[in-house]
């Protein structure tokens, strides 16, 4: 997207996100105004999107400082992907998404109510979507090929993969940020009901925060104020879109000769925006300029 008003190599494009080599060391990370939802990319740009998660990003990272060191190295990056970007460390990626979770929802929800468990972890009986867990579980997930799900997995085939004394590691970070960002999102009034992040590796195997952290993108956000378990979990996230593509748009996502989504109408792209704007200005305490 970016690619031709950069004067360098394109080395990765996800779904929201391009990263591009500054030299042996450092990358160019460039957060676009894509928005994905059940793991299409769709057609439709969210305004501002890109800026809101980069400089959200950023704000969590010195909020998170005293905790863990970070790949950020610089916010000074090309005028064409101003505000919307950063030099980092280039690493290597630990391979594994590592979702902590304070609340019962989503993926987990869905497990639970099969096996009362949520990737292996037991949990007490009775609980309900948006149940708050008696404590922080880190429940894995391994990363898919384009346009396939993340798998949940257990923290075993974790250390299967990578080993007990770097799974143990990532486990233990995890939580501790979790933990540390949920206070500071509660003061504010919002539950951080759950959330990613993914770690890389230094030259000299130290272990740090990469990518994106508690954007709206890779958490789930909720009101505090609305907050209630079993009822309503207005949240800050994509879940404007997906209500919509499910309900009014007539696309089928489970129908396999059904195409890509169709565009967003303005009111819903205009929504939308208008709640990753909110949760940056709740979290931060501070007015979005774009
Ligand atoms: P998805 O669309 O499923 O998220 P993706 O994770 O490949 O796919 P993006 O999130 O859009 O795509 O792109 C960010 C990519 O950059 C990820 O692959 C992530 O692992 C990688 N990454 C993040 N920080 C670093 C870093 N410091 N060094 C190297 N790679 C990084
Ligand atoms: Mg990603």
């Amino acid at each position: 997207m970016y690619e031709n008003q950069l004067d360098l190599p394109l080395i990765h494009t996800g779904k929201v996100r391009e990263l591009y080599a500054v030299d042996d060391e450092r990358l160019l990370m460039v957060a676009t105004d894509n928005i994905s939802a059940f793991d299409h990319v769709l057609a439709s740009h969210i305004p501002d999107k890109g800026k809101i998660l980069n400089q959200l990003s950023l704000w969590w990272f010195q909020q998170l400082g005293m905790v863990v060191d970070n790949h950020v190295l610089s916010t000074e990056v090309p005028d064409a992907v101003a505000g919307r970007a950063v030099i980092c460390e280039r690493l290597e990626m630990i391979g594994i998404e590592c979702v902590a979770r304070g609340y019962l929802t989503g993926s987990g929800w869905v497990e639970y109510q099969q096996s009362g468990t949520v990737c292996g972890i037991e949990l007490p009986p009775g609980l309900v979507d948006g149940s708050r867990l008696p404590e922080p579980i880190f429940t894995p997930a391994t990363k898919a090929a384009v346009g396939e799900h993340d798998q949940n997995v257990s923290y075993d085939v974790v250390v299967g993969m990578i080993g007990p004394e770097l799974a143990a590691v990532i486990r233990d970070l995890t939580l501790t940020v979790y933990a540390k960002a949920e206070g500071i999102a509660r003061d504010r009034g919002i539950v951080l009901a759950d959330t990613k992040f993914e770690f890389g590796r230094r030259g000299d195997q130290t272990v740090i925060l990469a990518d994106e952290v508690l954007t709206p993108d890779s958490s789930r956000f909720w009101d505090a104020a609305t907050w209630a378990p079993g009822g309503s979990l207005d949240s800050f996230d994509k879940q404007y879109v997906r209500n919509w593509l499910l309900r009014e748009s007539g696309w089928d996502k489970d129908d396999q000769h059904a195409g890509p989504p169709p565009p967003l109408p303005a009111d819903v792209i205009a929504a939308t925006r208008a709640r990753y704007v909110e949760a940056y200005e709740r979290l931060t305490g501070t007015l979005f300029v774009p």
